[in-house]
């Protein structure tokens, strides 16, 4: 097993801080893994992980997944996330969150967090009330709110460019796509792709949530484990790190890979595994900026019309890499990762 110092200087992260709270029990690790651009803005994870060793592997590819985003999307930020290792269905209260807003603020801004899986705007309205370093603040005090409508725009938009990039034809009619994850990215991009005709099958370890979608657009819905299995033109990852894996890649049944989850693949080796396959797969960091550019504009003061613009421009650039790729007949994730080293090293 590596060392904390060997994981970090992996990917080459500038800072990782662990974070304890006594008073509240809250345990945290935010990761800082690249400021050349700017701040590191990244949300905050809080997910009931089974080790410390399992937290730490998830922040660190997640923080540099959000260099690498941010530099793609031509936004002047850094990458940097944090996660709360906690259950958030049980474990929240407004001290709890104050306890992690301290932390934040002894980082004096290096660090910008926002909402993530198991966070909301509320959560990060305690941390606001002892930092400023929040981002994606509540609308009632002039914030930008919930990302996710956003990140789901432009994932919609980016799998209209892989049809069209794929098939030559970008309608969603007649196609199935089977979405992981109903949360808050996931039943926003179900709501989008139901309205574009297209046929959806979707997953939750959540039963409640998964019957929410059922009950509002009839969707059918399967198991967490037979998602993998399901014939599809489109598989949308929107739940959690890791869905592409040495198990689950060779179980596709689909053309396109597109969704809006973070850090889609185990390694990296697992986008050339997809490319061997035939399988055309949207890079993650690439397709699910919205959010980013969402909370981002937040921070630079942009206006609606401004960051709804910069969303819908992440389907040409999709596009852009897609188009490269095929040509030099390597994993679009390639074509993207030699962009973002461009930009950060000029
Ligand atoms: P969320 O917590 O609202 O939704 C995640 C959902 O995944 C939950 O409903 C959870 O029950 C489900 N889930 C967990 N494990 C699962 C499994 N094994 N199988 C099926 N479902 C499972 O979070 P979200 O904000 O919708 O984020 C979803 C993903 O998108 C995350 O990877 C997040 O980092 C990424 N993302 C979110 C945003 C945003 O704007 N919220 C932006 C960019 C990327």
């Amino acid at each position: 097993m590596k060392s904390v110092f060997e994981l970090i200087q992996l990917h080459d992260h500038e800072q990782v801080v662990f974070c304890n709270d006594r008073v509240t029990g809250l345990k945290a690790i935010i990761a800082i893994h690249n400021t050349t651009l700017g701040p590191a803005l990244g949300g905050t994870r809080m997910w009931p992980y089974v080790s410390e060793a399992e937290a730490l592997w998830d922040v660190l590819n997640l923080s540099r997944d959000m260099t690498y985003k941010a530099a793609a999307a031509g936004l002047k930020l850094g990458g940097g996330k944090s996660v709360i290792i906690g259950d958030p269905q049980t474990m929240k209260t407004p001290e709890y969150f104050r306890a992690f807003g301290r932390f934040l603020e002894t980082l004096g801004g290096r660090y910008i967090a926002s909402e993530d899986v198991g966070t909301t705007v509320e959560d990060l309205e305690y941390a606001h009330l002892e930092t400023k370093h929040i981002a994606g603040t509540d609308p009632h005090r002039g914030g930008r709110g919930d990302p996710s409508p956003l990140t789901a725009l432009g994932v919609f938009h980016g799998i209209e460019a892989c049809l069209a990039h794929r098939f030559d034809d970008a309608t969603f009619k007649g196609r199935r796509v089977a979405v992981q994850g109903a949360g808050k990215v996931g039943s926003h991009l179900v709501h989008r792709l139901i309205e574009a005709g297209a046929e959806v099958i979707v997953t939750d370890i959540d039963e409640l949530k998964l019957q929410a979608l059922h009950t509002s657009y009839g969707v059918r819905v399967c198991a967490p484990s037979e998602i993998y299995d399901q014939e599809c033109d489109v598989f949308a990852p929107c739940a959690m790190s890791g869905a592409l894996s040495d198990e689950t890649i060779p179980r596709l049944k689909c053309a396109i890979v597109a969704g809006g989850s973070n850090v889609q693949i185990e390694r990296r080796e697992h986008a050339d595994m997809l490319h061997a396959r035939g399988i055309l797969y949207a890079p993650d960091y690439v397709i699910n900026a919205g959010g980013l550019i969402n909370v981002g504009g937040e921070h630079f003061g942009w206006d609606v019309a401004r960051i709804v613009h910069e969303v819908e421009n992440i389907a040409p650039r999709l596009t852009d890499i897609l188009t490269r790729a095929s040509r030099a007949n390597i994993p679009p994730l390639a074509v993207a990762d030699e962009m973002v080293r461009e930009v950060i090293s000029k």
